[in-house]
């Protein structure tokens, strides 16, 4: 545990690990990663019994949101359980549409909040022979828009009751620009072209809009405000997905040690000094990992600028969890690969980190901009 938490923080994440202890059994009789609806609802009533539910959630909306630093700590705790159940520990997460406002936050953030509605975010474009030869376009038509573009990896697309779209308006009538559109799925001239799985085991979809008719007053925010929305609270997001990183890497070592110390004394893995160098970097990395996002957790708790040192630690902390879980493969040996062992799952979530939430290379841009064009970035 990272030094010099507060106490309280001390007793979230011990409170947190008796909650993933308590509901453990339940991951234990799954069929692989399916959850029933039943377990899940068991799961989400015992974290709001014990108020973990709403730590993603406005106080405004009766959530009690927690703070960054709190976050990392308990979103570190749960992802070093590992257990599939530990998704259905917080409530629906708001993200970009915490800051709705008037009739677009009666129509959609509230209705998310009480677990009425489900979105996605639609803001990867389509490359390729068949997309578009410009990102998804909107130009006004009396009070609405007219959507047009092809979204290429939009997750929880399919049940989605609807996308929060990064859109460009075009042409006269008022200002232009980029823009997050809320789009209802079952609009006229919205499709679901491919309906995929990617290796971690998510669910997504391609989305085509063909002139799709969606009125003015979806806009979140303004015209001109769509790219500052979509990164609205973005450092948060890649430091949850580097605390996540994290634990994995936490119970990956953990296994590690219980694989090569297990055995009679003189012929256990560990006793081999190759083996202990390997092991060693995994401990090597992720204390490094840990020190880096702990570090990031306070400035953002601070209120700080942090988007350099968000972006930095979700590269670190994602490329530190792949190469610990690899080198957890290698030590373990060929039954770390038979499906259903959890480092062959754990394999192929890592690898997914790294591009979900801005690919390494684009982050690594981010930073060097950060310091090149905006003097920003501390060391
Ligand atoms: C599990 C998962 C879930 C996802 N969920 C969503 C979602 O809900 N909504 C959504 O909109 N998207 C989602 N995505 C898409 C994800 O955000 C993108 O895959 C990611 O941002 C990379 O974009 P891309 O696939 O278009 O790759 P590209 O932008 O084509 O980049 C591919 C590679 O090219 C290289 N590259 C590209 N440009 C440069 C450059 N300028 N300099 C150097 N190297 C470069 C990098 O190595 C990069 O990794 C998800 C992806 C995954 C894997």
């Amino acid at each position: 545990m990272p030094e010099s938490l507060p106490a309280e923080l001390v007793d979230l994440r011990e409170r947190l690990e008796a909650f993933v202890e308590e509901i453990r059994p339940l991951g234990a009789k799954l069929d692989g990663d399916t959850v029933p609806d039943e377990v899940r609802a068991q799961v989400r009533e015992r974290s709001k019994e014990l108020g973990f539910f709403g730590m993603t959630q406005p106080r405004e909306d009766g959530g009690s949101e927690a703070g960054p630093l709190a976050m990392v700590v308990a979103r570190e705790t749960l992802a070093a359980a590992n257990t599939p159940l530990a998704r259905y520990v917080f409530g629906p997460d708001p993200a970009l549409l915490r800051r709705a406002e008037g009739d677009v936050r009666t129509r959609f953030l509230e209705p998310v909040l009480a677990g009425e509605k489900t979105w996605s975010f639609a803001f990867t474009e389509s490359r390729g022979p068949n997309a578009p030869d410009k990102p998804t376009w909107a130009v006004r038509d009396g009070s609405d828009f007219l959507v047009t573009g092809k979204k290429s990896f939009v997750t929880g697309g399919a049940t989605a009751d609807f996308f929060a779209t990064m859109v460009n308006v075009e042409g006269d009538g008022g200002p232009t620009g980029t823009a997050m559109l809320l789009i209802d799925s079952d609009t006229p001239g919205v499709t679901i072209t491919r309906d995929f799985r990617s290796m971690e085991g998510g669910g997504h979809v391609e989305l085509q809009f063909e002139a799709a008719r969606v009125p003015q007053a979806n806009l979140l925010g303004a015209v001109g405000e769509g790219m500052p929305r979509a990164m609205g609270n973005i450092s948060e997001e890649r430091v949850a997905s580097a605390a996540t990183a994290c634990g994995i890497a936490m119970w990956t070592v953990n296994f590690t040690t219980k694989h090569i110390t297990g055995g009679p004394e003189g012929r256990r893995l560990a006793d081999r000094e190759g083996v202990r160098l390997r092991y060693s970097d995994m401990r090597i990395d992720t204390y490094a990992a840990r020190a880096m996002l702990y570090r990031t957790a306070r400035l953002l708790e601070s209120g700080d600028d942090a988007i350099n040192e968000g972006a930095a630690t979700k590269v670190f902390c994602t490329e530190v969890a792949s190469r610990v879980v690899d080198t957890a493969v290698q030590l373990v040996g060929g039954q770390a690969l038979i499906v259903g062992h959890p480092l062959e799952a754990l394999y192929r979530r890592v690898r997914s980190m790294r591009l979900a939430g801005g690919a390494s290379d684009i982050l690594r841009l981010t930073v060097a901009r950060g310091i090149v064009e905006f003097d920003s970035g501390r060391l």
